[in-house]
């Protein structure tokens, strides 16, 4: 039931978000479907079909598989996270990774109310959402939140609540927080480096400043991309030293 009426609301939103230009191509776009990114992008930049994150994937870690059952991956099964789960909306590719750069590098911030439609869809689909207490979008140090001007991440959820309203009938149990989380250290960028040297590059990068917000608390972080996990799941270790029963993530897309 709450499923289904998370995708009415969803879809509802098409209409509403109408910036006409198409951010692939500049072309005009005239009628949008009930996809959300319609709104954005023009039929031929979203291709025939979006990448939908679906089965089979690894139950543990997300990462998906051509075919076959669900079933761990190889690296979970060598070294399991400190994540239960990690789910996502979308595949790393096509329209996606480019929206996705277009949001995050290009601030076209346009794409922020889709996406986290997108997002709050697969939380519905792929979480029992009210077995969690906070939702904490991954934060940013200081000095990237300085250049970028915005967390992309908070951008994600920030209406989560009112999304889940307007599915529900009723407000939810958890709330979004954004303090019981910081970004401690900045690191280099991660680009290019490999699971250990990320894994390194984010030894202590998170602390809990509040370890009593945390506490007891089932934990759902949220971030725009998965790649390796490694960002992640060093934020759900500095969670779990602090005392939370569980951390799992929704990320926008899994690579
Ligand atoms: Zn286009
Ligand atoms: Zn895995």
């Amino acid at each position: 039931m709450i499923k289904k009426m998370a995708k009415a609301v969803v879809a509802g939103m098409g209409e509403l978000v109408f910036p006409d230009i198409c951010l692939g191509c500049g072309k005009y776009i005239k009628n949008s479907t009930d996809n959300p990114l319609s709104a954005c992008f023009c039929p031929t930049c979203l291709g025939p079909a979006l990448p939908v994150f679906d089965h089979p994937f690894c139950p543990a870690c997300g990462r998906c598989f051509e075919s076959g059952p669900d079933h761990l991956c190889g690296a979970c099964l060598e070294t399991p996270m400190v994540m239960d789960s990690v789910r996502a909306a979308f595949m790393y590719k096509d329209v996606i990774q480019k929206a996705l750069g277009l949001f995050k590098y290009q601030s076209k911030l346009s794409l922020a109310r889709p996406f986290e439609r997108h997002l709050f869809q697969a939380f519905a689909t792929h979480f029992e959402m009210n077995a969690f207490d906070l939702i904490l979008p991954i934060p940013l140090h200081a000095s990237k939140a300085k250049s970028r001007g915005f967390n992309q991440a908070y951008f994600l959820v920030r209406n989560f609540s009112r999304l889940y309203k307007d599915a529900c009938g009723r407000m939810p149990q958890w709330r979004i927080d954004i303090v019981s989380l910081a970004r401690v250290r900045a690191t280099v960028s991660q680009t290019g480096l490999d699971y250990k040297a990320r894994k390194k590059n984010l030894t202590q990068a998170f602390a809990c400043p509040k370890p009593e917000r945390i506490k007891g608390k089932n934990i759902l972080l949220v971030d725009d991309v998965l790649t390796t996990g490694a960002t992640c799941n060093a934020a759900a270790h500095t969670l779990m030293d602090a005392g939370a029963v569980g951390v799992s993530a929704l990320v926008l897309a899994r690579a």
